[in-house]
């Protein structure tokens, strides 16, 4: 399909600029412009990026039009990308050249590809080998594929360029002139995969025939972790490939991808384009300008990877879909996993949501046969789901300043015993999370937040969650200045590893938390070292609920069951269950190995989600709480849509969500109801006071257009910023 061309005299541009400043017309080159094509063009005294749109509309004076400065000689955007991201614009509320202008964050995208110098594998031996040597070395293996000046290469590896250098000299590296963007090697979809059991075979079968076939689809792709979902969908890559078309494969933590990167190397004899924060910017380039010429296969990313101008995306899979990562809540609020198929549908491709523990609004769609489902049963081999028990805390002697109750300690007592691993689970960065004054009963607060400064004893600081503030821990209470008497309350995970420290001297102790580490390479080394058992007790928060293979833990205990289960959100059992479904899943998960155990402790055992979980009925949870957001007209069964309003000011912040609300009559026409204004969930951030409003609205109700109804003419007060948030995670 060749995109219209438009000729002089006029073409309009969106103009991709910080401030969106909107559609404009100019001056068309002689040799004409085309749809999807990005151009610079003059916009006060600067050059800015734009994007060729249609005709020009000829309602201004030709004399005064400005000319297209360049045509950059990017590939052209294609018809249906730019119909995803209208319709994405359209139903995110976000103005378009905003959206386009999410596409469009590339590095250096107005640079022409010159030749640089990058650093490939040499002959020679490394010299002496260094630490920092043996890092540059390791992440040249980790990123077999891509191409780094010596300057990124370092700062990858976390050393100066002098040790790059060094091994350039002993010629265990060379240095090359490359053209700056190279296509990525292909992956041989034709390579056989593992033979696969009968229920994955099935899935197989069924997400190639959908893919040959050609057409848009939506699959839920369930089972346990460790079932085999990747390798299903790695099969549905396959036949992808094996079209000649392209697929993008979504995961949450990407940073920790190193695994699945090496089992796409595996089975595809070459490693995948990779798109999120921890690439460089001649990586992220690249990947770009590949993905719109159609000369990557294969993108692994994060969420924002959808946006990417692929030549023709035919598979989308979205890993762990209900994570709650997919969601960006900044600028543009969007979930990617329905942004992945408002993209699939337009471009007449698959998408897989993959998950162990799907999020409510993909059970239901399964159920009403919006989505396909396909179900996994078992864990691949023989390995079992681990047996799953409360501790009820009510019942348990429990020492003061202690958390870990003494059957969960003979627990792990008895892993320690037999050379097996446990993992102490809480979902708690930090070492307390409150600070409190034991003369006035002052707590800690963040100066611009309405946040509590949590301990971190590691860093010896007390750390803002919310704005990342931190300062040093006060001696003195801040508001009483009475010496020595804060004390904290409560557990986070270095509390825990303290407590585990006292009673399991002679265990080796790891803590996983996301933010005692440097880098994710570190992160990541961390994660190998426990995966080969270097390790008797880990001690960690979500992030270990995240897919990494521990062959030898045998035991996961849950320090705070009861954690997330209140509160007045109304998604917070169904990501209690999801996150104790997922850390459950890690003990005993590899085939072969001793069967695991999961202990909750709990001082509400009978709790619905605890029961839940206990007895493994994960149908009969989804159902009940189907049922419940059903009766009450919460998604996804009504819809829902977020307001929120922020000044430095509260009074001025407060008083004009009065205002606005008071001009809600759009809203009420399509039968929409407005519930607040009232403060947002976090009502201060760094040093915004917010406000927020919920709307509800039937299922089939014009809500988009009822909003924009609603809000255009609205002139907001200086400093006043509006987001508007379709499908809000929380409610
Ligand atoms: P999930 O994505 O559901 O967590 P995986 O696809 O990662 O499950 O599979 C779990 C483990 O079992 C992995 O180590 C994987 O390599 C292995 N595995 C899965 N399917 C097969 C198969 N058909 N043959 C051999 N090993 C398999
Ligand atoms: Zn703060």
């Amino acid at each position: 399909m060749t995109p219209p061309e438009f000729f002089p005299p006029r073409a309009r541009i969106a103009v991709l600029t910080a401030e969106t400043v909107g559609v404009l017309d100019y001056l068309a080159p002689d040799e004409g412009v085309r749809q999807g094509q990005l151009v610079l063009v003059p916009l006060g005294p600067r050059r800015v990026l734009g994007l060729v749109w249609g005709p020009g509309k000829g309602d201004f004076d030709l004399a005064k039009l400005r000319a297209v400065a360049r045509v950059l000689d990017a590939q052209p955007f294609d018809a249906r990308f730019l119909d995803f991201l209208t319709r994405a614009a359209e139903y995110t509320l976000t103005p378009l050249p905003l959206m386009l202008r999410m596409a469009t964050r590339a590095p250096d995208i107005d640079q022409p590809p010159a030749a640089r110098r990058i650093i490939v594998p040499g002959t020679g031996q490394p010299g002496r080998a260094t630490e920092a040597r043996t890092r540059v070395l390791q992440v040249m293996a980790d990123h077999g594929g891509a191409s780094f000046a010596a300057s990124e290469l370092a700062q990858l590896a976390g050393v100066g360029t002098s040790v790059v250098k060094g091994l350039v000299a002993s010629g265990a590296l060379t240095e090359i002139e490359a053209p700056r963007d190279l296509p990525y090697p292909a992956l041989d979809p034709t390579r056989p995969g593992k033979p696969l059991a009968p229920d994955q075979q099935a899935a197989s079968d069924t997400l190639r025939g959908a893919i040959r076939a050609g057409g848009y689809g939506t699959t839920l792709l369930r089972g346990v972790t460790g079932s085999g979902k990747t390798e299903v969908y790695l099969e549905a890559v396959a036949e992808c490939l094996a079209q000649g078309r392209q697929a993008l494969v979504l995961l949450p933590e990407i940073a920790l991808s190193a695994e699945f990167l090496d089992r796409v190397e595996a089975r595809f004899g070459a490693r995948p384009g990779e798109w999120h924060s921890g690439i460089t910017r001649t990586e992220r380039r690249r990947l770009w300008h590949m993905a719109g010429r159609g000369q990557v296969g294969l993108v692994v990313g994060a969420r924002s990877a959808l946006f990417l101008p692929f030549a023709d995306l035919g598979l989308i899979v979205v890993d762990e879909e209900h994570d709650g990562s997919y969601k960006q809540e900044d600028v543009v609020y969007y979930s990617a996993r329905d942004m992945a198929v408002l993209r699939a549908s337009i471009n007449r491709a698959q998408v897989v949501l993959a998950s162990a523990t799907p999020s409510l609004e993909s059970w239901v769609n399964a159920a009403t046969g919006k989505y396909a489902r396909l179900d996994l049963r078992s864990r691949y081999g023989e390995a079992e789901l681990p047996q799953m028990a409360a501790i009820d805390l009510r019942a348990e002697a429990m020492e003061q300043g202690r958390w870990i109750s003494p059957t969960l300690a003979q627990a792990v007592t008895d892993r320690l015993a037999k050379g097996e691993q446990s993992l102490i689970f809480l979902n708690r960065r930090g070492f307390a999370p409150v600070t409190v004054c034991r003369a006035c009963g002052e707590q800690i607060g963040c100066h611009q937040c309405d946040a509590r400064m949590v301990e971190h004893r590691f860093q010896n600081r007390l750390v803002c969650h919310q704005c990342g503030e931190t300062r040093p821990i006060p001696t003195a209470c801040p508001s009483c200045g009475v010496e020595g008497k804060l004390a904290p309350i409560g557990p986070g995970v270095e509390r825990i590893a303290e407590e585990v420290a006292a009673r399991f001297p002679d265990a080796k102790a790891t803590v996983l938390s996301s933010d005692l580490f440097q880098s994710a390479r570190a992160l990541k080394e961390t994660i190998a070292q426990i995966s080969e058992g270097d390790t008797d007790i880990i001690i960690g928060t979500q992030i270990v609920a995240k897919g990494h293979n521990f062959p030898r833990l045998t035991l996961v205990g849950v320090v705070d069951a009861d954690l997330g289960l209140q509160g007045a959100d109304l998604r917070a059992a169904e990501r209690s269950f999801q996150l104790m479904r997922q850390v459950a899943g890690r003990a005993g998960r590899q085939s072969g190995a001793a069967p695991g155990v999961a202990l909750l402790q709990t001082h509400q055992p009978d709790h619905a989600v605890i029961r839940a979980i206990l007895s493994g009925q994960d149908e009969t949870f989804w159902d009940a709480e189907a049922a419940g957001r059903q009766a009450a007209g919460m998604p996804p069964f009504g819809r829902l849509a977020g307001i929120i309003l922020s000044h430095p000011d509260l009074g001025t912040v407060a008083d004009f969500a009065r205002h606005l609300a008071g001009l809600a009559t759009p809203l009420a026409e399509v039968g929409a109801e407005l519930w607040g204004p009232a403060p947002a969930p976090i009502a201060r951030v760094r040093g915004r006071h917010r406000m927020r409003m919920l709307i509800r609205a039937p299922r089939q109700a014009p809500l988009q257009a009822a909003i924009a109804d609603w809000l255009s003419g609205i002139r907001l007060p200086t400093n006043m910023r509006l987001s508007v948030d379709i499908d809000p995670q929380s409610f």
